[in-house]
C-alpha cells in the first residue's frame, strides 16, 4: 500500500498556473491533480479522457500540461471509454496495489 507521503501530486504546467494569473483556475487544476493522485493508472487516463470529451473543456494538449499525462495516454483513455472498457477486465484495474476494495457502502445522510 502507498502511504500518503509517497503520493506525488503533479504540478500543473499550464500557462495560467505558471503565471499565477488566475487563482481560481490554478485551484481547479490542483484539485484535478489531487484527485488523479489517488487513482490508479488506468483510472487516471479514463478520467482525463472523460474531461477531454467535454465540448467546452480543455484540449488534449492542455490536459497533458495540467495532468502530466501524455496526449497519447489521454487519447487512449478516451478510446477505451468509448469502447466501454471492453478489453479491461476488473482484475487488471487493480494491480500494483493501487486501490483498495470498494465493497463497503457508506450510508448517506
Ligand atoms: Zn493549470
Amino acid at each position: 500500500m502507498m502511504s500518503s507521503a509517497e503520493i506525488k501530486i503533479h504540478q500543473c504546467e499550464c500557462k495560467v498556473c505558471k503565471a499565477g494569473s488566475d487563482p481560481e483556475i490554478t485551484q481547479r487544476h490542483q484539485q484535478i491533480n489531487l484527485f488523479l493522485s489517488r487513482l490508479n493508472e488506468p483510472q487516471r487516463r479514463w478520467y482525463t479522457g472523460l474531461m477531454s470529451q467535454q465540448s467546452d473543456g480543455p484540449s488534449d494538449r492542455q490536459l497533458s500540461m495540467i495532468t502530466g499525462l501524455d496526449e497519447k495516454t489521454i487519447r487512449r483513455g478516451r478510446h477505451e471509454l468509448e469502447a466501454g472498457l471492453a478489453d479491461l477486465p476488473y482484475d487488471r484495474q487493480r494491480r500494483e496495489g493501487g486501490g483498495r476494495p470498494r465493497a463497503e457502502k457508506k450510508t448517506r445522510r
